[in-house]
């Protein structure tokens, strides 16, 4: 298969001081760009030059979603604070001035959700291991440092605060050595979880650096990468000079007997149309390596039934195999991209209803929330009561996963923290001090 236009280019980054001018492509006046910098002083912005010229419908824009997922939009924030950055900008404020009143707005943000700096922190010894999480006992999740970025940056990203130059919120190591010394102390691991950023945007060296030493162990079933690197620079496994050393990579740890999980993030089926995604896709199958899929629901982006049905047939054609549907967390601009569990919900089951069951490996809408993905199974009325079904895929207790547990139906509620339980006085999550709830 000939290779088309974009396959054959170099990557090319587009930061913040090119926004203005690839905003000048769509339909927006003075004002509504200005308004977007503004946003941009507080949340990352990165795009690429396969993004802009291949994804995006420029026409379309601002309403195109692929626009959507990865430009900041005016109204993103609340409208005191975007005035207030948009003043500062059209009067040519200095940039220490800027950067605080942009560091006020982000730290009412929440930028780390889910206790995710201090509960899940693992330990040798006293001393707490930077640039790890251990959550769920089989699972660890490692950020490599020279993995902490992204061939883009999605709009809505959860992991946003890692990104901003806020340096005491950025958690990565490059200690290889501290991860296995870690993991030989907890044989209870059997899964490591590469994570960012993304992995994918380190060359094959440096990638190798950290997954060579994780094949000695014996206890771990699995390595996954966590990437966006298919649907934003599919290139990487097709025509960077790397490529075929990293595909070799790929193919050592399925020699080793593990089981290589690429953990794909799809947001909109439009980042599955191009060629180079289909030839990508087929490169890493054959190195034996597993694609799984997962992507968030984000109103304006992906909130409808059809989105869903669609992506996860073309997956499917594509030999990958869905996985979660995340709802939106509770971080950053979560006002803006939220949408309601209980529409959450009758999203995911038009969809799921639409496509075959092979495609019915995908599970949610599910919340990652502090005691563990909580997935909505449903809205039922029983004993005169609407309440939300739902059950923890994965919890800090395994001994709460899979059992059904209640919540008082909300139309408004978009987090788990705005669900109060049904038929009991507490979450079984929760401690059992009544007054004690816990807060997500
Ligand atoms: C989602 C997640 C995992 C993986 O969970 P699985 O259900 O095994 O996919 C591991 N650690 C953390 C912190 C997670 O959020």
């Amino acid at each position: 298969m000939t290779l088309k236009h974009s396959g054959s280019r170099g990557f090319r980054a587009y930061t913040s001081k090119h926004l203005d001018d690839l905003l000048k492509r769509a339909d927006l006046d003075d004002v509504e760009r200005l308004r977007i910098r503004a946003v941009a002083t507080v949340l990352p912005f990165r795009t690429n030059a396969y993004v802009v010229d291949e994804l995006i419908d420029w026409p379309s824009a601002p309403d195109d979603p692929i626009f959507r997922l990865v430009f900041p939009q005016a109204d993103m924030l609340p409208a005191d604070d975007v005035n207030r950055l948009a003043d500062l900008l059209r009067l040519g404020a200095a940039n220490s001035e800027i950067n605080a009143v942009a560091h006020d707005v982000r730290m009412r943000l929440n930028p780390h959700p889910a206790g995710q700096l201090s509960l899940n922190l693992p330990r040798i010894g006293h001393e707490p291991v930077p640039g790890m999480q251990h959550k769920y006992p089989e699972t660890v999740l490692f950020f490599p440092k020279q993995g902490q970025t992204c061939h883009a940056y999605c709009t809505y990203c959860f992991r946003w605060a890692q990104f901003v130059g806020e340096p005491d919120l950025k958690m990565a190591s490059d200690n290889v050595d501290q991860l296995v010394s870690y993991l030989r102390a907890h044989p209870e691991v059997t899964s490591v979880l590469l994570t960012g950023g993304d992995p994918m945007i380190m060359g094959e060296p440096v990638l190798r650096r950290y997954v060579e030493p994780l094949l000695e162990l014996e206890q771990l079933e699995s390595i996954r990468i966590g990437t966006k690197s298919l649907g934003y620079w599919p290139q990487r496994y097709v025509t960077d000079p790397d490529a075929d050393d990293t595909l070799r990579l790929f193919e050592q740890v399925v020699g080793a007997g593990k089981n290589l999980a690429f953990m794909a993030h799809f947001s909109h089926p439009k980042e599955m149309e191009a060629p180079v995604v289909e030839t990508a896709v087929r490169r890493i199958l054959d190195t034996g390596a597993v694609i799984r899929t997962q992507a968030p629901l984000i109103r304006s982006i992906n909130d409808a039934p059809g989105t869903w049905a669609r992506m996860w047939k073309r997956q499917l054609a594509l030999g990958m195999v869905p996985y979660y549907m995340f709802v939106e967390r509770d971080t950053g601009p979560q006002d803006y991209f939220a949408v309601p569990l209980g529409r959450a919900y009758e999203i995911f089951r038009d969809a799921y209803s639409q496509v075959s069951g092979l495609c019915r490996t995908v599970r949610g809408p599910s919340m990652s929330a502090t005691p563990g993905k909580v997935c909505v199974d449903g809205v039922a009325e029983i004993a005169g009561q609407r309440v939300f079904v739902l059950h923890l895929i994965q919890a800090r207790d395994p001994a709460l996963v899979g059992r059904p547990f209640f919540a008082r139906y909300d139309p408004k509620a978009t987090w788990l923290t705005d669900l109060r339980p049904a038929f009991a006085d507490r979450f079984p999550f929760e401690p059992a001090v009544p007054t004690a709830r816990l807060s997500a």
